[in-house]
């Protein structure tokens, strides 16, 4: 085997990270009302790499009525206006996409492959997306003259920071509404960065306001009486929270959850694909996705066979370095989620499920996990039950397409899955039998702005993009 020679991105391709942060409000990076501070840090080495302000309540104040301000002449503008902000936003965000990419390694500890050739691509794409939406809402289906909601309260991840920034702020601004928006407490530079790219392109002050903070400042935007709309991706539990708070308030919400899809493979599937499919499913992005493959459900007559291919590919996966462009799985984005992919690996194993990761030296510091995957796991385990957001995956087999099935729902959730099979009249018995709001056929962790993305049960309601992501921000 070929040995690998490193092959760094440059670090100072991020530009410069400035070591103390306030918000964006009005247009304006601004100091907070209060004094604490939060630090975030490079995943990979633990390295401190700048405060950012705590956002307050008299700070969420400021920025929902800046964005309150800003709504009326936002919401009057001719949507080919708001289009070209919108196409101008985009335009920014390809030419400084390196810088975003580094940055995004930087501070999450996903590869550089990933943030470069997926995320910023994709972040990109739903700006210009969206902006082609903006003077053409009279034939989304939503009416002949659809009306914007109003002021947007935002609350994302830390998994995909910029993109899921995208998936919230393009089609709000698109529809004419205002935003503000939380990015996650271990993941704020790409949202601070963003802000600077709606100053280069001249978008009218307030029109997106970014707060930080940990949960807290979370809680006090999504229950502020002064929004009229609340998008949230995060966990169920804090969904739930959420949900409890707007109950009986005329605050309209969209919830986009965890999950726990099932990957499907058959025995006349093409075993090499389906193991690409089934390694892109899990351990693309340290396997926090809320779509992860992370239920790999295998026809027993091929099981054997599929998981010697698995382990094999497996084996040539490399961990390490977010900058360097071989890492195919980087760091752990914080210590709190290492320690609970740890305890529900652990869990794994103390249930009798058989653990296997392939040899690999993992860096000294920073937060690190090897691939693991679990066989002779059984539907009651805990890591097939939870959500482990981890580079995790656990097998369990099946021997007709009735019984994948079954399997398949048996979970609270359902967010997507994956199907592997020659026979395209399996695929469509399946996909409509399937309670998931994405099935992918004979690939996995496909996205595209042009297509919804949501769940049914526990995995949320509403749905983002496409055309039926413009509904979420529409008064219809
Ligand atoms: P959270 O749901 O806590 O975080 C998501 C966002 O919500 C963050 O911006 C967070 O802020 C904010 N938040 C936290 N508490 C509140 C609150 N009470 N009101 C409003 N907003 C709040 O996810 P975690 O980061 O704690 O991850 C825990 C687990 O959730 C993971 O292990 C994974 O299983 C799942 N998860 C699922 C995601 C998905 O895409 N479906 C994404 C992230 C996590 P802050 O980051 O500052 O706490």
């Amino acid at each position: 085997m070929f040995e690998y020679a490193p092959a760094p991105e440059s670090r100072a391709a991020a530009g410069e990270i400035a070591s103390s942060n306030g918000h964006f409000i009005g247009g304006e990076f601004v100091g907070s009302s209060g004094k604490e501070a939060l630090k975030t840090v490079d995943p990979s080495t633990e390295e401190v790499l700048a405060e950012f302000a705590q956002g307050t309540e008299e700070d969420v104040e400021r920025a929902v009525k800046a964005a309150r301000d800003a709504f009326g002449p936002w919401s009057a503008l001719p949507g080919a206006e708001r289009g070209k902000y919108l196409f101008r936003i985009a335009r920014i965000i390809q030419e400084r996409s390196r810088e975003l990419a580094v940055l995004e390694s930087i501070d999450n500890g996903k590869p550089i492959r990933e943030t470069r050739d997926v995320d910023l691509p994709l972040v990109a794409a739903h700006f210009f997306y969206y902006a082609g939406w903006a003077d053409k809402l009279e034939f989304a289906s939503y009416g002949p003259d659809p009306k914007p909601v109003g002021v947007a309260a935002q609350v994302i991840p830390w998994n995909f920071p910029l993109l899921m920034l995208a998936w919230k702020i393009a089609p709000a601004l698109a529809t004419g509404n205002t935003v503000v928006l939380k990015p996650a407490e271990t993941t704020p530079l790409t949202a601070l960065r963003f802000a600077e790219i709606c100053r280069q392109a001249g978008l009218p002050k307030g029109v997106v306001n970014i707060v930080t903070g940990d949960g807290r400042t979370g809680a006090a935007l999504t229950a502020h009486p002064g929004v009229d709309k609340v998008a949230f991706t995060g966990s169920t539990e804090v969904g739930r929270a959420i949900a409890r708070t707007l109950a009986g308030t005329r605050t309209r919400l969209s919830l986009e959850l965890g999950g726990k899809a099932a990957n499907i493979v058959f025995d006349d599937a093409p075993v090499d694909q389906a193991v690409e499919g089934i390694v892109d499913g899990i351990f693309f992005n340290q396997g926090h996705v809320c779509c992860a493959g992370s239920r790999l459900l295998v026809q027993e007559s091929v099981h054997d066979e599929v998981m010697e291919s698995l382990k094999r590919r497996m084996a040539t996966l490399r961990v390490g370095d977010p900058l360097d462009k071989n890492t195919d799985v980087g760091a752990i984005n914080s210590a709190a989620q290492l320690a609970r992919i740890r305890e529900l690996a652990d869990a794994g194993e103390a249930e009798g499920a058989e653990r296997w990761s392939p040899a690999c030296e993992l860096p000294s510091s920073g937060y690190w996990f090897a691939p693991t995957v679990f066989t002779n796991v059984s539907a009651t385990h805990r890591v097939a039950r939870e959500e482990i957001f981890g580079p995790v995956l656990s097998v369990l087999t099946f021997r007709t397409p009735e019984e994948a099935v079954a399997k398949a729902n048996n979970t609270p959730y359902g967010l997507s899955a994956g199907i592997w099979t020659e026979k395209g009249s399996r695929i469509l018995w399946m996909a409509s039998k399937l309670r998931a709001g994405v099935v992918w056929s004979n690939t996995f962790n496909k996205f595209d702005p042009t297509s919804p993305f949501g769940g049914y049960k526990e995995s949320g309601y509403g749905r983002e993009g496409g055309r039926h992501g413009l509904e979420a921000y529409l008064d219809v």
